[in-house]
């Protein structure tokens, strides 16, 4: 029921294959070059290495089987043991560095997606596409291991068939030149060039049909990927669900898990006894597989019978049967292989492509590169022209003609309604979005004409759903991994979180949870607020912007920190936005926001008085609720 996804990926062509392999392969050579060394080194020397002890064995028992000198025989023997032992000293001390590099890669991979959302335009990371295409990506790679990384796994076969060609080649070239001898009767035939070309282009021939049928077979699994990403995550979320704490109860109240359960029985499921797979394994996809194995034994079938025969005729001794048949086998198991790696290659260039379609993505921001300068007396001053704003690919516009400037050093409050356009007019401000019309300007210049990351320099902002990373307390509150300890202890005592401070044995130097460190410690909702707010006094720039600071203090705390609010921001300007309209009567001047537009602008007592304003209703409302819900509490103070 829930395989809808046909999702047929298009097959790209042999030069775009190339191109788009290239690519990848380049993109990583750029993150991590010696990662393709050690992965070129240990190819080329695992892919050489049999061929010298099939060339060395073969040396032995030529000896053995004809003149049987001692003395050779030792010289032999010692040379192949002194070999063997060098290369085996050099497998292992590079086989482990190979390994290390070859797991790195999963993280690489996540880096560089990770790496991609980071420098996109924030209007790209906030549209729900951009998201859709990054998580089809990471299923494609971790569940039907369509990934960015298997171009390097694409390098080594590759490579290491092109390696074993040449060396195979080199120790079986002497089996088509050497000839039987005269008086070998009919199998003289075998010395014509027409029978060493034809039984060349048979070898060939077979060699190629095996791989080309596993590479039918991948054809299909590539086709079918959309439903095994589907089925996978389907298969994947009861094991997600029992390891969740944060979901047991729900999963326990509503038996969530039969639901699962009955979800994974389900016959027809993709990957059960009648599912899709199951099918195609009994049919397509199956067929593929058994041809590729008649071919494989037919092509050891010819190797041997000609080698044996070309002995048996006197054309060469037993130690270069064991030479033919060993090189042959190698080689041709190599470049089947080859040829396998070829066609896989391109049946997965189209997720490549995918991959690039998403990496490659545009930013469209204007980046500036003026200097942010300060006005004479060192502050800075912002002003909204006439702004106007809608989100991409949205009709309708969410802010509208916003005229307003910030005094220097004053609070200003921005209040509405849950989706009045507040957070918006911050994402403006802080140039995650660019205005749609009108212009933002800074120290009377737009400020799309500054350098990005100088700009962003100063404003410290507290979002609602703020960020704090799993490192200690002092990193979180500096933001880096070196601080200065006063200096974050006094930020943290202005957050008013110098009692909790106290308590922590490591201090500064705790580890806000565990994933890092046993002595780590999770913080409530409450303290995660203060130290967001302490990280924001930390950064110490002109503009601090508060998106709901106290939201998630109890109200104690929260009359705490108001009361104590000039002391925090000293002599910043502070934007502070919330719908908690007591908690904005300490600014010095309140901006009302109604519908995507600024309807009302001043200060409590003057905004108050205006009885059919948007504030006074507001106002009043919020109260009536506060006293309906306790009557014990103060009705003009909400
Ligand atoms: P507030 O902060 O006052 O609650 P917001 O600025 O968050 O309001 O939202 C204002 C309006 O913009 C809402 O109608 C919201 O649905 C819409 N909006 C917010 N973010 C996006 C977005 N990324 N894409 C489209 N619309 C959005």
């Amino acid at each position: 029921m829930y395989e809808k996804k046909k999702n047929k990926k298009e097959l790209l062509s042999w030069k775009e294959t190339w191109i788009i392999t290239r690519k990848a392969l380049k993109l990583f050579y750029h993150y991590r070059p010696h990662m393709l060394f050690i992965h070129t080194f240990y190819t080329i020397y695992t892919a050489i290495t049999p061929f010298i002890h099939i060339y060395l064995s073969a040396r032995i028992i030529e000896e053995l089987s004809g003149a049987r000198n001692p003395q050779r025989l030792m010289e032999l023997v010692g040379f192949t043991l002194i070999f063997s032992l060098l290369l085996g000293l050099v497998s292992s001390l590079t086989r482990r560095h190979f390994r290390v590099e070859d797991q790195f890669l999963y993280w690489l991979e996540r880096q560089i997606r990770a790496d991609k959302m980071m420098c996109m335009d924030y209007s790209l990371v906030d549209n729900t596409q951009t998201h859709e295409q990054l998580e089809s990506l990471e299923q494609y790679a971790n569940s039907g291991g369509r990934s960015l990384r298997r171009v390097i796994w694409f390098y080594d076969m590759i490579l290491s068939g092109v390696i074993s060609l040449f060396s195979g080649v080199s120790l079986t070239v002497s089996l088509f030149t050497s000839k039987v001898p005269e008086n070998a009767g009919p199998l003289t035939a075998l010395n014509s060039p027409l029978f060493i070309l034809l039984i060349i282009g048979v070898l060939l021939g077979v060699t190629y049909l095996s791989p080309l049928f596993v590479v039918k077979a991948d054809a299909v699994w590539a086709e079918n990927a959309g439903n095994h990403n589907l089925s996978n995550r389907l298969f994947g979320f009861y094991g997600y669900l029992g390891k969740r704490t944060d979901k047991a109860e729900d999963v326990r109240m509503y038996r969530q898990d039969i639901l699962c359960q009955k979800i994974n029985a389900d016959k027809e499921g993709t990957f059960h006894s009648n599912g899709l797979y199951a099918k195609l394994s009994r049919g397509k996809m199956g067929v593929w597989y058994v041809l590729s194995s008649i071919f494989s034994i037919l092509f050891s079938g010819i190797v041997y019978v000609f080698v044996c025969t070309k002995a048996w005729a006197g054309a060469f001794g037993l130690g270069m049967v064991t030479q033919y048949i060993s090189a042959i086998s190698n080689l041709s198991g190599k470049v089947a292989s080859l040829f396998q790696v070829l066609g896989q290659a391109r049946n997965h260039a189209s997720f490549l492509k995918m991959n690039f379609d998403f990496l490659d993505m545009e930013n469209s921001m204007y980046q500036g590169d003026m200097k942010v300068t300060s006005l004479d007396n060192g502050t800075h001053e912002i002003e909204f022209k006439d702004v106007s704003f809608r989100y991409p690919g949205c009709e309708q516009y969410t802010l509208r003609h916003i005229n307003l400037k910030f005094q220097v050093g004053k609070r200003l409050a921005v209040v509405g309604q849950n989706g009045s356009g507040k957070t918006t007019f911050i994402k403006l401000l802080c140039r995650l979005y660019d205005p749609t019309e009108g212009v933002i300007l800074l120290n009377g210049v737009d400020i799309r004409q500054y350098r990005y990351e100088e700009y962003l320099s100063i404003f410290s902002v507290v979002f609602q759903d703020f960020t704090l990373t799993d490192f200690t307390l002092g990193q979180n509150v500096a933001s880096g991994e070196e601080y200065d300890k006063a200096r974050v202890e006094e930020c943290l005592k202005k957050a008013g979180l110098e009692e909790r401070l106290k308590n922590l044995p490591l201090g500064t130097e705790t580890y806000l949870s565990k994933t890092f460190s046993k002595e780590g410690v999770d913080m409530s909702g409450g303290e995660k607020q203060k130290i967001a707010l302490a990280r924001t006094l930390y950064k110490n720039a002109p503009f601090i912007i508060l998106d709901e600071p106290t939201a998630a203090l109890d109200p104690i705390a929260e009359a705490e920190i108001y009361s104590k609010f000039n002391e925090i921001i000293e002599d910043k300007t502070a934007i502070y936005i919330s719908h908690r309209l007591s908690s904005c009567r300490f600014c010095d001047e309140i901006c009302v926001f109604d519908k995507g537009t600024v309807v009302q602008q001043g200060s409590h007592e003057g905004l108050l008085a205006v009885e059919n304003g948007k504030y006074h209703e507001l106002w009043t409302a919020q109260a009536q609720y506060y006293t309906s819900e306790n009557t014990a509490s103060v009705q003009t103070q909400p």
